[in-house]
C-alpha cells in the first residue's frame, strides 16, 4: 500500500515547496494560500464542539441542541472553513481532477484551527488515521483525498510517526447520504468500517484523530469512530478541512416538502 501512495505523496512534497500565486487572490508569495486569505475563512465563527457547526454568537452552551439530544461517536470536531465557494471547489479539484497539490492549501486553515483548539499541543492524537476510501473507489480514483490531507498535516506538525492508513478499512461505499433521514443513514454507513484484526492493538487505549476532507452530516466519520471506539480507542476526534453549514430555516423547509 505505502509503495501505491509513494507517487502522489512524492509529487506533493515537489509541489508544495515551489513559490506560487496564492490560489484565492493571486498574490505572488511562498503560499499556495496567503495568511490573509486563510484568516479571511471562518476561522474565527464559534462552532459547535461536537459536531462542527456554527452556534449562535450568543450562544452559551459550547455544543448545539442536537449534540445534546443526540451525542455522536466523536469527542470533538475541528474544522478548517465552511463547505462553500471558493473552498469547495478546490476540494472538488483535490478529489475528482487529481490537483493533488491543493492538499496543502487545504490543509492551512485546519492545521491553525487545531492549534487554536490546542494551543499547549497537550490533548495532541497519538493516532492520525484517515477515513479510508473503499478498494474500488481507491483504483477508481488512484489516491485517497483524505489521506492526502492528514498525510500533509502530519508533515506540517511533524505528526508522520503517527499516521496509521492501513488501520482501518473501507468495505463499502455508501453513497449520498445527505437527503436521508437519521434513521436511514445509520443503516445504509453501518457496518461500512472495520479495524483490520492485526491492527486493534494499535488503537487500543488510544486518542484518535479522524482525517477527512467534508463533514457533511457527520455519519460516515461517526460511524468510523464507532468502530474505533469498539476495537478500544479511548476517544476519536474529527478533523475536516471542510465542514457543510446547516442549511437555511427556509431551504430545510423546502427539503422537507
Ligand atoms: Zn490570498
Ligand atoms: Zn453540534
Amino acid at each position: 500500500m505505502l509503495n501505491l501512495l509513494a507517487p502522489a505523496a512524492k509529487r506533493l512534497s515537489a509541489l508544495c515547496c515551489m513559490p506560487s500565486a496564492c490560489r484565492l487572490c493571486g498574490t505572488w508569495q511562498s503560499q499556495s494560500v496567503c495568511e490573509g486569505c486563510v484568516k479571511g475563512t471562518t476561522l474565527s465563527a464559534r462552532r459547535c464542539h461536537r459536531c462542527g457547526l456554527h452556534l449562535k454568537e450568543d450562544a452559551i452552551e459550547s455544543i448545539c441542541q442536537s449534540c445534546e439530544d443526540y451525542p455522536p461517536e466523536m469527542d470533538a470536531v475541528v474544522v478548517g472553513f465552511d463547505f462553500v465557494p471558493p473552498w469547495s471547489s478546490m476540494i472538488g479539484a483535490l478529489k475528482f481532477r487529481s490537483d493533488v497539490a491543493l492538499a496543502r492549501v487545504l490543509t492551512a486553515p485546519l492545521a491553525q484551527a487545531i492549534r487554536q483548539s490546542d494551543p499547549t499541543g497537550r490533548q495532541m492524537p497519538d493516532l492520525i488515521i484517515p477515513i479510508p476510501l473503499s478498494a474500488s473507489r481507491w483504483q477508481e480514483r488512484g489516491y485517497n483525498q483524505a489521506w492526502l490531507l492528514a498525510h500533509q498535516l502530519a508533515r506540517e506538525c511533524g505528526w508522520l510517526n503517527r499516521l496509521h492508513h492501513g488501520t482501518l478499512i473501507r468495505r463499502q461505499e455508501t453513497g449520498r447520504l445527505m437527503q436521508m433521514q437519521r434513521d436511514q443513514r445509520e443503516a445504509r454507513i453501518r457496518h461500512a468500517f472495520a479495524v483490520q484484526p492485526e491492527e486493534i492493538h494499535r488503537v487500543q487505549g488510544q486518542h484518535v484523530a479522524l482525517v477527512d476532507d467534508v463533514m457533511t452530516t457527520g455519519a460516515t466519520a461517526n460511524e468510523a469512530a464507532r468502530v474505533l471506539l469498539q476495537a478500544g480507542a479511548a476517544s476519536v476526534t474529527g478533523w475536516f478541512a471542510a465542514r457543510t453549514p446547516a442549511p437555511k430555516l427556509g431551504q430545510r423547509e423546502r427539503a422537507a416538502q
